[in-house]
This record gives C-alpha cells, structure tokens and sequence, in this order.
C-alpha cells in the first residue's frame, strides 16, 4: 500500500502544514485512503499577503505580459498532463477520458484567455462602450471603465472539476489584474494541489499571486473585505451560506454563484428515427448522462421526448446505457467507460435522490442497490450504474415533480413525454428554475428566434442543433472560454467566461464624468 501523503496549503508564499483534526482523501474506486489535508491557520495574514503582495505586483504587469504568463502556465501544465490525469484517475475515479475533459479543459482556458489577452490593449483600465455626452454641447461626457479591484479573488470550488474549476477562475482573474486564493473542494483536492505545486515551484506567477487553501474554508469568510470577490461553485446549500454570510453582507463582498442545474434536451417533434439527428441526439444523451459519471453541472437531467418518439428514444438510450453499465468499473482497468462517484455521501445523496425522483416517474434502466462492477473488489467502490426515468406527459407538467426540483448529481436522467408543442416543451424548461444550459435538437428554421425568446429568460447557454451541423456538433455539456457559464435561479444567477466579458467580476465599473477634452486625452493617453 502507498503511504498516505499529507496535503498542505501555500498560504503567505510557502507551504503551511495545517494544524488540528485530519480529513482523509480516497481513491473512491477502491475506498482506499491516500492522502489527508488539516485545517490551515492565519487566513486573514493569506488574504492581506495576496492584497499587499500579489494585486500590486499583477496590476504592475502590462495586460500583455500577464497574457504570456497565462501561456505559459498552459505550457507548463500541459507538460505534466499525464501526471495529472493519474492523479485524477486515482482521487477523482476518472476515466483517463473524463481525467482529460479536465485537465485539456484547464489548459483551454488558459491559452484562450492568453489570446484574448493579445486582443485587449495595454491601457490599465478596460474602456466599456462609447463616450457620451452629458449636455447638448458635448462639453462634458462621461465614459464607462473597468479597473482592476484591489482585493483578493477567493475561489471556492466543487469536487467534480479540480482542475478546470481551479484554473478557469484564476485564468480570468489574473488577467483583470487580482490575485487569487483557491479553495478545492477537499475529497478531490490532489489534482488542484499538484497543479498550484507545479505553478508556484516553477515560479510561474509573481509572488502573492496565487495561493491554495486545502482543507476546510475555516474563518476565511470572515476576514473578507470590500475589494474582494469570492467565485463560488459548488451547491445551492453552500452558496446560499456563503450568500448570506454575515461579514460577506457587511461589506458588501462581491459574490458569484455557479449552482445546480437540471438542464434539459428537448427533442423536436420534427426529428425521426434512423437520421442523423436523432443518432446525435442518442449519442449526446449517452454523453451527458454518463460522462464523470454525470457529476458534471452541465449534465443533462431533463430529456423532453414527443409522445410519438418515445419508445424509439427509450429502446436507443437503454441499449447504449446498457453497453456503459457493463462497463461501469474501477477505472484503473482500460476496459472501464465510466467510473465510480466521488465519495460514499455522492453515492449515498445518489442513491437517496431517485428514491426522490420515483415518486413521479418510473425507473426503466438500472439499479440502484447493484454492488458487482468491473474491476472492483466485490461491494468496494462508490459506484452508481447509469439511471433512465421515465415520467408521463402528466406528470412531466407539474412543476413540482422531482426531476424539476432535484439534481441527482450522477448518472441519472428523466424522460419526459410532451406533446411536441414548442410551447409545451418551453413551460417543462421552464419548470426546473433555471438552468446552466439546454439543447433542442430540430430542423425547423425557425425554431432558434423561437427558441431564444421563449428559453432564453431561463438559461445561461442555448444549444440548437439541427441535421446539418450533426457531425461538427458538440455535446451540449462542453464548455467553451468563448461562450459565457452560469445560469439564472437554481443555477445561482451567476456568469463565468464568455470572453472579456469574464472580466468585469473582477474590475470595478467606473463612470468617469469629465469635460470632453479632459475624457479625449484620457484616451489618447491609454487607449492600447
Ligand atoms: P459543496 O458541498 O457545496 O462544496 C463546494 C465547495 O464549498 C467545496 O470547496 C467545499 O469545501 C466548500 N464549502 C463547504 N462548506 C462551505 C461553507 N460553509 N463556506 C464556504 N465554502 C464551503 O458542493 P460539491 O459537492 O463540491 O459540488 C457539487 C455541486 O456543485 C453540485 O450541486 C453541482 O451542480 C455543483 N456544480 C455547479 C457547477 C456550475 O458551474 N454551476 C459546476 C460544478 C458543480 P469542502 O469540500 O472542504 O467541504
């Protein structure tokens, strides 16, 4: 047996062992403790480290060179790809596959946001749209700015993406000039661990810039201050908490929430067995409920079916699920398309929310109380085989049916028959809260202004897909840099990425009111 490994954090420019009760770190394919992490000290000296030393020393940076930093931090980590892809495999329970989705997506963000740096100019300041007069003369207009905020970017992040949820957030806060505090969700922390090791020891980033917090969050929240913003993904309980914290409120500490999401895939009544479309539509499906075994936010949950296509979506989606639950294993073993959960109290909330969706819909694929996997020691493992629902077109109506209210954060996913009305399927959409991203899959040509002004108001990201982009189609549950993520309501009302949008959650927005000759040499002297 390996020896058990102890986690520190880097906090106020070294590693810091941490101090009082250890949690333990497992391999969820095999139970097997491999590491632990202990609560670390001297939060609020972490954040004035990273207020003093590293917001000065990045503001210092033109846009251009931190740009290049972001490259070469996607070098670097590229570099180490196949180290942290183990990592994964053995604490997240990835497939190699899934451990990749993770890992390339971390190094996506950083080259993306590394050339979009290329793009924005050298000005210290972003200009926001057009100056604009205030008086009929002209003489006094006022122009919209964004600057860098002078506190610390905290980001709090979820188990299922350690990696990709650590770096997309830092990638976009070093570019607008903060420095970062990132806190991993703790039963997944290695893979985040060895990526700030990989950073911070090869003096990637200039001091203060980034530091981790592994283990418990402790009184962090506690000692934020006005100039701070905490990025937050994970639950609606946690972000609710972090929310309402009583010192975030006092100061008025800028939050962002990434949250549940019961995405949808509303499947147009237009579509039919043997095209091309509907063997997209079976294949995204298969993707979304099984990839990281459906531990991902942009899983799809929700899957509006016409009446007239159902048994064929049912009979197509259970042989597929049928061929991954044969393969449902220890992902140490090549032959295994998907792996365990990441902790027993992932499995157990699995487990415990069918249970919850049952009472409105039935199960027609999987089990549950199955313990045999591929791979795995007989009853070892957190595993949970792919689950197919199957609701009426009654029940799929009322909004407060389970599958519009609970997201079983597995391999699980609810078909919901409906009358193959656009508007029908846009009040089921509508049901669940509001949602990371939904799909509809159709060819009729006006389905996207359709689409977009009934679906609009509750997603962050609509994917239309139709016939002819069927091969170049991506899975509705990539997240692209260039697109923006976050989701209204239950999906916390926040937004990542999406460009230079991403920007302003870490600059203030600035009205500078001035006479207009004062606001033209202003930028003439900055402008990039
Ligand atoms: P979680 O239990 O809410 O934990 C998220 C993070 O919050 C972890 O780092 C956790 O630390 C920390 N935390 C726990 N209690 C806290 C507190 N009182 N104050 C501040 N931070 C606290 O969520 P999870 O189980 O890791 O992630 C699963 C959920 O994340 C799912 O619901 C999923 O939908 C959501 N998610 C959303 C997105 C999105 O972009 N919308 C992406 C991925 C996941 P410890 O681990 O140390 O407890």
């Amino acid at each position: 047996m390996d020896p058990i490994e102890e986690l520190a954090s880097h906090l106020r420019g070294a590693w810091q062992p941490g101090d009082g009760p250890t949690q333990s770190l497992f391999n969820p394919a095999t139970q097997e403790a491999i590491a632990v992490v202990r609560p670390a000290r001297e939060l609020a000296n972490a954040l004035a480290f990273a207020r003093d030393v590293g917001g000065a020393s990045l503001r210092a940076l033109t846009r251009k060179q931190r740009g290049e930093l972001l490259q070469s931090a996607a070098k670097v980590l590229h570099e180490h790809r196949e180290e942290l892809i183990e990592l994964a495999v053995r604490n997240g329970g990835n497939t190699r596959s899934d451990a990749k989705f993770d890992i390339d997506g971390a190094t996506g963000v950083l080259s993306a946001y590394a050339e979009l740096a290329g793009t924005l100019g050298d000005s210290p300041w972003l200009v926001d749209g057009e100056a604009v007069s205030l008086t009929r003369s002209g003489k006094v207009k006022v122009q919209h700015v964004l600057v860098p905020r002078h506190g610390v970017a905290v980001h709090i992040n979820a188990f299922n993406f350690p990696a990709w949820g650590m770096i997309g957030k830092a990638a976009v806060a070093w570019l607008a000039g903060m420095p970062v505090l990132s806190k991993p969700a703790t039963s997944t922390c290695w893979v985040a661990h060895r990526i700030a090791a990989i950073l911070l020891e090869g003096k990637l980033l200039p001091e203060g810039a980034l530091q981790l917090l592994v283990g418990p969050v402790g009184d962090l929240l506690d000692h934020l201050g006005p100039q701070d913003v905490v990025a937050f993904t994970g639950s609606a309980d946690t972000g609710a908490k972090i929310r309402g914290h009583a010192n975030v409120l006092r100061h008025g500490v800028r939050i962002n929430v990434e949250a549940d999401s019961l995405n949808a895939v509303i499947i147009g009544s237009d579509v039919s067995p043997g095209t091309e479309l509907f063997d997209l539509v079976v294949r995204d499906c298969v993707t979304e409920i099984t990839q990281k075994a459906g531990q991902k936010c942009t899983a799809t949950r929700r899957i509006l079916v016409p009446e007239h296509l159902l048994e064929a979506v049912r009979i197509a989606l259970v042989e597929r699920l049928d061929d991954i639950a044969a393969r449902t294993g220890n992902p140490a073993d090549p032959q295994v398309r998907m792996g365990p959960l990441a902790t027993d109290q992932q499995l157990h909330d699995g487990r415990n929310g069918v249970h919850v969706l049952t009472a409105d819909a039935r199960v027609v694929r999987g089990d549950t109380g199955r313990t045999v996997f591929m791979g795995a020691a007989d009853a070892k493992g957190w595993f949970l085989e792919p689950i197919l629902l199957e609701a009426t077109s009654a029940a799929a109506l009322e909004p407060r049916a389970g599958f519009h209210r609970r997201e079983v954060f597995g391999p699980v996913a609810t078909l919901l028959p409906y009358d193959g009305s656009f508007a029908r399927a846009a009040q089921i959409v509508a049901a669940g809260g509001g949602s990371l991203v939904s799909t509809v899959y159709s060819d009729d040509r006006d389905i996207s202004s359709r689409a977009t002004l009934e679906l609009g108001a509750f997603l962050g990201r609509l994917v239309i897909a139709g016939e002819k982009i069927a091969a170049a189609s991506f899975s509705p549950g990539l997240v692209f840099p260039q697109a923006a993520h976050g989701g209204p309501g239950r999906a916390g009302s926040g937004e990542e990425l999406g460009g230079v949008r991403a920007l302003a959650l870490y600059s203030q927005r600035t009205a500078v009111q001035a006479g207009a000759a004062q606001l033209a040499k202003f930028s003439e002297t900055h402008a990039g």
